[in-house]
């Protein structure tokens, strides 16, 4: 009889490979002064923590790790506190499933 091996998530997103399209972020945060709540919650609500806030206090992004979830489309994208695009073909993450 075989046993299942439980595998932690955190194992399984570390066979995600990406591939940084550099100089040209798909996810951009617009510039402002203090950050709306909206934009604020992406600080935690992100899978792969790329919104962090700065020194300043402002929401800032680093996309390089970016699962494209689509979270923070849904959260900020229409009201404009984000602008958000796919990376170009060939960019972006390589998903490894199994
Ligand atoms: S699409 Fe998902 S993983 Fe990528 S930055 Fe937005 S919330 Fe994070």
């Amino acid at each position: 009889m075989k046993t299942a091996i439980a595998e932690r998530i955190e194992d399984k997103l570390y066979q995600n490979r990406y591939l940084v399209d550099p100089g040209r972020p798909h996810i951009k945060v617009r510039p402002h002064q203090s950050p709306s709540p909206n934009l604020l919650a992406l600080t935690r609500v992100c899978p792969a923590n790329c919104y962090e806030l700065n020194e300043s206090g402002q929401v800032e992004i680093t996309p390089d790790g970016c699962m494209e979830c689509g979270t923070c489309r849904v959260l900020c994208e229409a009201s404009g506190y984000i602008e958000w695009n796919y990376p170009r073909g060939g960019f972006g993450i390589l998903f490894k499933f199994g």
